[in-house]
């Protein structure tokens, strides 16, 4: 199947693992106040906290993990959130990742193959959160990500950046019925899910680093 090799994390034209998850983590971090802003109005105002300590730890790791396989490197990452997020969503990461650890898809150039590993990773988050979407949580991006992953795979990243945000902003009007927001009941309405955000942010950098793939070889993109 000539499946588009540029729109492929680790094929020879595309950016590799590591690349992509130094991009993601650095959007993450340049976002910490909007994250922390987030978690103000409906939790304990330590998202963008939470997930900066995270992912300037898995920065640090990344280093060593150049030319490891996907595997390792996802498994460090993983590991790396459990230990320095904290919070509720420090295992749902960490657990996100470490799930995708256990059976990297290998040809990411393959729409089934990533909507499948995504999909068991997914499993793995709600039951770990016993959580469901609808709930106003991260899984309210991851799901309909990866029901976009399904359909388009890596070829259409615009396409993606616009359901992840979606998605996002979707859980404004929603009701939180898990994590601390939930104590909140009705007043959570209004205002969107941090977790949502954060999970958003992750897709935007990876589609911004497949959009720079499509046109020419980057190395790092600066924040
Ligand atoms: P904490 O809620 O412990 O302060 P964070 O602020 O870092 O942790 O993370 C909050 C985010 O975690 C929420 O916005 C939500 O997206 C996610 N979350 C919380 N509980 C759950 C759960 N049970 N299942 C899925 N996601 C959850
Ligand atoms: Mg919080």
């Amino acid at each position: 199947m000539g499946h588009d090799t540029a729109a492929s994390f680790g094929s020879p034209s595309g950016p590799g693992l590591v690349t992509a998850l130094r991009a993601l983590s650095r959007r993450v971090i340049a976002h910490k106040d909007e994250l922390t802003d987030l978690d103000r109005a409906i939790g304990d105002g330590d998202h963008g906290g939470n997930m900066a300590r995270g992912f300037t730890e898995v920065l640090g790791k990344l280093d060593g993990l150049e030319g490891k396989a996907p595997a390792d490197v996802l498994k460090a990452v993983g590991t790396t959130l459990v230990m320095k997020v904290g919070g509720a969503s420090g295992p749902l990461y960490g657990t996100l990742f470490m799930t995708l650890a256990k059976d990297p898809p290998e040809d990411t150039s393959d729409p089934a193959a990533l909507a499948a590993a995504l999909t068991t990773a997914i499993d793995a988050v709600k039951k770990r959160g016993k959580s469901e979407p609808g709930q106003k949580t991260l899984l309210d991006v991851l799901v309909p990500l990866r029901d976009a992953l399904a359909e388009v795979g890596l070829r259409d990243p615009a396409r993606l950046r616009a359901v992840a945000d979606a998605a996002a902003e979707a859980t404004v009007p929603m009701r939180a019925t898990k994590g601390r927001a939930s104590f909140l009941g009705e007043r959570s309405i209004g205002h969107m899910d941090p977790g949502a955000r954060s999970s958003a942010l992750m897709v935007e950098a990876l589609c911004d680093l497949l959009d720079g793939a499509s046109e020419a070889p980057v190395e790092e993109k600066a924040e």
